[in-house]
């Protein structure tokens, strides 16, 4: 295995307030990994950080081997760093197919975009079902969907994913985690920020835990779960 994005002691701050403080992470080729924490210790920063979205204070992103700070905003996606944001940020007035086509946007290959809209419609059924429905109509589960469909289509090699439970029924999370399971088996690597971070640990190969905008802990996701600490702090146990 090989690293495909090295992060090295990455500050970021909002004026004077410092939310990433001096983080490390290494993410292997392949890898599903779990970022967790409480609320504000600063995981969407780092995944905002991530894709160019902010610029850092200080540190380092290496993604495949090479520094993004030279990478212009509009390259990432091209590059294969894709993020589906916390909200989802679909484009609700155009229909299912129009969001996952615009996911497409970036790639050369245009003969091959009916070809990927059938693999994500054989990942997602619910949304071929709804293909020429407007966007800004499905349910909070079925628009999730459309969120991962549509940075799908631009053929990620790293996929950030924002609080993809956000604000779903429990049987719809787990249809949700279903659906991630099935992207990592396609050999897309990710890093999955999320609140319920038991089933997180639970998909996932390796987890960090950040806490007040510092990486605390980083383990296998299996002892993390067995961790004390960690079960009483963000697992319920
Ligand atoms: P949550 O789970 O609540 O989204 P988080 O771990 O993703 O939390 P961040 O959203 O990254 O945390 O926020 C980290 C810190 O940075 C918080 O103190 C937050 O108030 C602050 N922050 C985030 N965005 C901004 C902004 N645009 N301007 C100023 N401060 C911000």
């Amino acid at each position: 295995m090989s690293s495909l994005l090295q992060v090295k002691n990455l500050q970021v701050a909002y004026g004077g307030i410092h939310a990433v403080k001096g983080i490390d992470l290494d993410i292997q080729q392949g890898e599903l990994v779990a970022l967790i924490g409480a609320n504000g210790a600063g995981k969407t920063t780092t995944l905002k950080t991530l894709v160019g979205m902010i610029k850092p204070a200080g540190g380092e992103i290496l993604y495949q081997g090479q520094p993004t700070a030279k990478l212009p905003s509009y390259a990432y996606v091209s590059q294969g760093l894709a993020m589906v944001p916390e909200g989802r940020g679909i484009f609700s007035r155009l229909t299912v197919e129009e969001n996952l086509q615009m996911g497409a946007y970036t790639r050369n290959d245009k003969a091959g975009i009916p070809q990927d809209l059938e693999r994500i419609y054989h990942l997602f059924p619910r949304l071929k079902e709804r293909q020429k429905q407007l966007a800004g109509t499905l349910s909070g589960g079925e628009q999730q969907m459309v969120a991962m469909g549509r940075a799908m289509m631009s053929r990620p090699k790293l996929l950030l994913l924002d609080e993809p439970s956000m604000g779903l029924a429990p049987i719809i999370v787990q249809k949700i985690f279903e659906i991630i399971r099935m992207i990592a088996a396609e050999g897309v690597t990710m890093l999955l920020v999320e609140q319920n971070a038991k089933l997180a640990l639970q998909t996932a190969n390796r987890g960090y835990v950040m806490e007040s905008g510092k990486i605390t802990l980083a383990d296998t996701a299996a002892n993390l779960l067995a961790n004390e600490r960690i079960q009483h702090a963000y697992l319920g146990d």
